[in-house]
């Protein structure tokens, strides 16, 4: 699905102009929202990140660039601030959501499609309270997120 967006991105040819301002959500005024499948992508190999998280922008912007833009969700993929792009943009962002809720559906895995703070939020609250050896390394907590919900019985 990343691969197809990107290729959809590409055919569109929307301009960047690298000001890294669409990853600083308050600054720019709009809001990065993702589904937990992003998430989980997202959290399986971003870097680390200092918690809280805030809206206002995403923790892995440095220096004005990405660092997790192999695992980057479908926004960040999909948008870009080209008024001559808008309307495609509409077009394939619309398409990867349904895409992506079909997947949900063919699964039976849920829906949540919240801003991407809530995600990395989540992640912090759900690390588990495990004690170990100073030999030990403690589970990541970029990991601990159930980001899937268990089936219904
Ligand atoms: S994941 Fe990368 S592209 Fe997406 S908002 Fe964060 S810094 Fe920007």
């Amino acid at each position: 699905m990343y691969a197809d967006a990107d290729a959809a991105v590409r055919a569109a040819g929307p301009r960047c102009e690298a000001s890294g301002k669409c990853c600083r959500f308050t600054e720019y005024g709009h809001t990065l929202f993702i589904s937990h499948f992003e998430a989980e992508i997202l959290l399986e190999s971003a870097p680390a990140y200092t918690q809280p998280v805030t809206r206002d922008g995403c923790p892995f912007q440095v220096s004005g660039l990405c660092t997790a833009r192999d695992a980057r969700p479908l926004g960040c993929r999909i948008y870009f601030c080209d008024p001559a792009y808008a309307d495609r943009m509409v077009e394939i962002t619309e398409l990867a959501i349904a895409r992506l809720k079909a997947i949900a559906n063919e699964h039976d895995a849920g829906w949540n499609y919240s801003p991407l703070h809530h995600f990395l939020n989540a992640a912090v609250r759900e690390r588990p309270a495990v004690s170990a050896p100073d030999s030990m390394t403690l589970p990541d907590a970029r990991h601990a997120l159930p980001l899937v919900p268990p089936p219904t019985i």
